[in-house]
Formats: C-alpha cells, structure tokens, sequence
C-alpha cells in the first residue's frame, strides 16, 4: 500500500503515518515526489485496510498497489529517479556512458585506457577484479590487484569506477575503490548479495539475468531497494533464446516496458547483448533510440589479446567514431551525451 501525503503535510504527520505503519509491524518507505511525499508500506502479508490510515491528518489517499515490486514500481513513484553521484545525475536528461575493459588486466592496460577514454570526455571507467565466469578455467580477474589499479586511476584521471562485486565477502573491498557497483547477470538473484549493496549508499549497477523476465529483475531491483538504497540502475544486457548467431539476444523491449514499469533508470550494454564487436554500435545508437538512459561498452585496446570479451569489445578508433554517432542519436532524443568537455 502507498500513503499519499497532502501536499503542505507537516514532517509531524508524515512522521505519525510513519510510527503507525510501524507499530502495525511493517516497514514505512518516504518516497518524496516532486509535489508531494507519499510512504510506501512493506511487510504486510495480506491486503491493508485503507481505512487505517485515511482518517489521519495529512493523508489525502491511501492506494493498494497492484505490482508484486512495490518501491520500484510507477504506481508508487511517478517522477523518474534521478542518481546523483558528485556533479554527476544519472537517469536524467544526460546519458551515462561507461566503457572499458571486460577485465583489468595489467596497471599499464587500465591507466592507458582511462587516459584514452579520457581525452574522448567519457566518465565512468568499466573494468572488472573479480570476474564471474562461466568456467572455472577462464580468468577469473585480477582480484585485489586489480582494485589497487582502479583506485590509482580514479585518482589520476578523476574518473568514476564502475566494478563489479561477486559475493558479500568480497564487497567491503570492492565498495571502498567502485563508484559503482556492478552486480552481474549470473548474480541477479543472488539474494545476500543484493541485501548487502542494498545496506550501502553507492549506487548499484544491476544487471538482468541471463534468463530473467523483467518481472524477476524488478523484484532483483527492489530486494536492494527495500534495504533503504534507491539509487539503483537498470542494466539490459541481452537474455538467453532459441538464437545462437548472437551471444545473447538484446532485448531492447525491456528499456520502454521498465520505463513504463519503474522509476528507476534503465542502461544498456550492447557489448554482452549480442557479443560481436561489429554489432556494437548499431545496437548502442537503437539504445539510445529506445529510450536508454545511458550504456556501458566493452573497449579494449588489442581485443584479439583480451583475457576476456575481447571479440565483442570495440578498439578505441571505433569507440571514438560510434560517440560521435551517439551525440546525434541523443540529440534526435531531446537528449545528449554526460562527457567531459575537452
Ligand atoms: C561484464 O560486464 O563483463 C559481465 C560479466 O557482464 P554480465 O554479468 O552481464 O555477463
Ligand atoms: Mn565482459
């Protein structure tokens, strides 16, 4: 159920609705709004009465919500989420661009690429330490090396790190060099996980499972929202079907229907979403098309030496190209590119 809040409601009545919902024994969640504050209730098994809290001063409606996910959801948050990381705002007119390496490889790889990057105006830096991978005999990421190479950046280049974190043991590391922390697709459900990001204020990349419904990364979603963390980004990063030409099917239906959904912002990575580099780009700008709010793009300086992805990354000439695309694509969209200006 949400409690709408009048809009000239006293922080004393929204407070008294709060106390209420708790000594009821279920959660209260403040969303504010752009007009008004409205309390989101959690934990209650059944359906709630609206009654218990209509005849209190300063509600001026009480709604059941009718989707499994409730925080995330539009019915109990209209306005779009927008995530302020610094100067940054993710989820807003401007659209964030990550790129990078699959995997942080070596100092010298990542600090090359950071400064490359760099100099194209792009912010947020990509690179994993602690890779998930699919066979216990891939690299599986240079772990805590890799983390002292990602710091050093950040503190060279000012950039932002997005990294990903594999488990809860590891994530008291990983939060204290990312940015951004990226929980990846083979981690959607991983439940723990995502109650452990949800416990922290960074912002949390979430990536869709390789055979999730939107449904299902919707209710990933709200695991950490419900925690107390908001600033929670979507990721579509291509599902498993029947089709074996691509490494994944991108399902660029998921960025308007999670629009429609939630009022979280939605990225894309194209990189995993069909797995070849030459598909890269055009699946980037029909992103962007969709309604994105933003990519993460695999970029390696000799993809055919990567220790991972490297037939799916762009070299950097490519990259530079496919940004200059983007620029016009987002403007076509009433939007443009988060990048530095050089
Ligand atoms: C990655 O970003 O390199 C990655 C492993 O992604 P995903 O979890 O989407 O497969
Ligand atoms: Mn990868």
């Amino acid at each position: 159920m949400l409690v709408v809040m009048k809009i000239d409601a006293s922080k004393s009545e929204i407070d008294a609705v709060k106390t209420k919902i708790e000594s009821l024994g279920y959660s209260a969640h403040e969303i504010p709004g752009a007009e008004r504050v409205a309390i989101g209730i959690t934990g209650n098994k059944g359906k709630l009465d609206k009654n218990l809290f209509m005849g209190m001063p300063g509600v001026i409606d009480a709604i059941s919500v009718s989707k499994p996910y409730k925080l995330v959801s539009r019915e109990v948050k209209p306005d779009n989420t927008e995530i302020r990381l610094g100067d940054e705002i993710i989820g807003g007119k401007e659209l964030t661009i990550i790129a990078g390496p699959c995997s942080v490889e070596s100092r010298e790889q990542i600090l090359e690429m950071a400064e490359m990057l760099t100099s194209v105006g792009v912010k947020f830096l990509r690179g994993g330490a602690y890779k998930p991978r699919t066979s216990p005999y891939a690299f599986q990421g240079l772990k805590k090396e890799a983390l002292t190479y990602l710091s050093e950046v950040r503190r060279k280049t000012g950039m932002k790190i997005v990294t990903e974190v594999k488990d809860v043991a590891t994530l008291p590391y990983v939060a204290e060099v990312a940015d951004v922390l990226q929980i990846g697709a083979r981690n959607m459900q991983n439940f723990s996980l995502l109650e452990a990001v949800g416990s922290l204020k960074h912002p949390v990349l979430l990536k869709r499972g390789i055979s999730s419904t939107i449904e299902e990364f919707l209710m990933a979603a709200e695991y950490i929202v419900n925690q107390g963390n908001y600033n929670v980004i979507l990721c579509e990063r291509g599902i498993r079907t029947f089709e074996t030409a691509t490494r994944f099917t991108l399902d660029l239906n998921a960025v308007p229907v999670v629009k429609h959904l939630s009022h979280l912002p939605i990225i894309v990575d194209p990189s995993h979403g069909i797995g070849l580099w030459d598909g890269v780009s055009s699946m980037s700008m029909a992103s962007i098309a969709a309604g994105a709010d933003g990519l993460i793009i695999e970029v390696h300086k000799n993809p055919e030496t990567a220790l991972s992805d490297g037939y799916q990354s762009l070299k950097p000439e490519k990259f530079k190209v496919l940004i200059n695309k983007l620029k016009q694509i987002a403007e076509v969209m009433d939007r443009s590119l988060s990048l530095t200006k050089n």
